[in-house]
């Protein structure tokens, strides 16, 4: 059997056997199977597709190509949030300190900007000094002194999963079910957690657009948690228009930290109250779910969550004064406005324009290795629903790169609609489903 070989089984639409993926994954690690080769594979399931057992086989493949942490020894329940990701959605920097300041222990492994998706390790680094690349034993010291730790993938933890997701980023195959939940169950059992509450994604900005979709990939990883003992619960959420109001990574930093000061947007606030909640609840730490809500709105609006976040940015290098004076940070050298032609109301977003735009802006990379700009973004000033008059300020540009800014403007003007006619906002929390 030769790489070729499985290329080409995969290419021709049959299914591989655990013994060949394994292989694949395995000598891909060694340097034995080269990029070109991995990213014509993963082409390959982009189209074909895998059923169960192969990609249990994958999320193993993935998962034992590193350690794994044992946490048996914290004496706290261990509970974890992942998203399928999607534009502004900043929800893990604030739930994990959340979550952690209410009695759960929170080992998040994250992930990097992914297609028109911002990434939480991108975000967290533009905060000055934040170190996303600890050891087993720091992230397992850190859970056990203040009950959060926020890391990437690393040669020890999920390697596999850190170089094929950096090869999906930038090679059109991220949207595929198959390698979504490898890639994210991959890194939730290598935390050594009890559970996971999982925010899927559906809508325009969405990696998975179409609820069907979205709702066989919840299944999926439920199946997958469910083979490997965990708990999972699933949210479905809209990512009809961009989650909150600020998109790019230190932007998103700063919204953050308005949240966790009980001063965020009411979406990504609902949000984050609804996951955290979800989390108590399956820990045990509370009997109904709107106790639990109640107790996660006072943490943001006491400082308890604040708290436990300076705690969390102290913890891996993070510059604190930036978190007490965001207003500090140095902006990005271009900010433009972008106005309304029309009156009217906001009637939608195109949302993957709107992440794929901040990716041009700088924010996210278009090769694998390329820096991510932590200046750029966007902040949108209406969100749908919103009246909006001739004139008003829809949206702020960020960028450092001068040139783009024209071609930019009217890429966004064509991304939102506006309509003559009062509409709602589109329903955030749509379906939660549990194993
Ligand atoms: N989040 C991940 O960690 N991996 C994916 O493939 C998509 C979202």
């Amino acid at each position: 059997m030769t790489p070729y070989e499985i290329i080409a089984k995969k290419r021709d639409g049959h299914t591989l056997t655990t013994y060949e993926i394994h292989y694949f994954i395995r000598e891909f690690l060694k340097g034995n199977i080269k990029d070109y080769q991995m990213t014509a594979l993963l082409m390959a399931v982009y189209f074909r597709g895998m059923n169960f057992e192969e990609t249990l086989a994958l999320t193993e493949a993935y998962l034992y190509s590193g350690k794994q942490l044992d946490l048996s020894d914290i004496p706290i329940p261990k509970i974890d949030k992942h998203s399928t990701g999607g534009v502004g959605d900043k929800v893990s920097l604030i739930l994990a300190p959340l979550a952690a300041s209410l009695g759960l222990a929170v080992p998040m492994l994250s992930g990097r900007g992914l297609g028109h998706t911002g990434g939480t390790l991108d975000k967290l680094e533009a905060i000055p000094g934040f170190n996303v690349n600890g050891t087993l034993r720091q992230f397992k010291k850190q859970i056990s002194k203040i009950g959060v730790a926020m890391f990437g993938q690393t040669d020890e933890l999920v390697p596999a999963d850190r170089m094929i997701y950096a090869l999906r980023d930038v090679t059109a195959t991220v949207d595929s079910i198959p390698l979504i939940t490898a890639s994210i169950m991959s890194k939730k059992l290598a935390e050594g957690i009890d559970g996971l509450v999982l925010d899927v994604k559906v809508g325009n900005g969405a990696v998975l657009p179409d609820q069907q979709q979205a709702e066989k990939l919840a299944r999926n990883i439920m199946k997958v948690g469910q083979a490997f003992g965990k708990k999972v619960v699933v949210y479905l959420t809209s990512m009809e228009q961009p989650l909150g109001l600020k998109i790019g990574n230190w932007l998103e930093v700063e919204e953050s930290i308005e949240c966790l000061q009980g001063g965020g947007p009411d979406d990504l606030t609902e949000l984050v109250v609804e996951l955290t909640a979800e989390m108590l609840l399956m820990a045990g730490l509370v009997g109904k779910k709107n106790t639990a809500r109640r107790k996660c709105r006072q943490a943001l609006q006491d400082g308890t969550a604040f708290k436990k976040m300076l705690q969390l940015v102290r913890a891996q290098g993070g510059d604190t004064r930036l978190i007490f004076h965001p207003e500090n940070y140095p902006m990005a050298r271009y900010r433009k406005e972008l106005r309304t032609a029309s009156s009217g109301y906001l009637a939608g977003f195109d949302t993957r324009e709107i992440g794929l735009i901040s990716v041009a802006l700088g924010a996210g990379r278009l090769k694998a290795n390329d820096p991510v700009d932590h200046q750029a973004g966007i902040i949108l000033r209406k969100k749908v629903g919103d009246r909006v008059n001739t004139g008003d300020i829809l949206m702020e540009i960020h960028t450092n790169k001068s040139n783009i800014l024209n071609h930019i403007k009217s890429r966004l003007k064509a991304a939102v609609k506006i309509s003559t006619k009062p509409l709602q906002s589109p329903q955030l929390i749509l379906k939660r489903l549990v194993s």
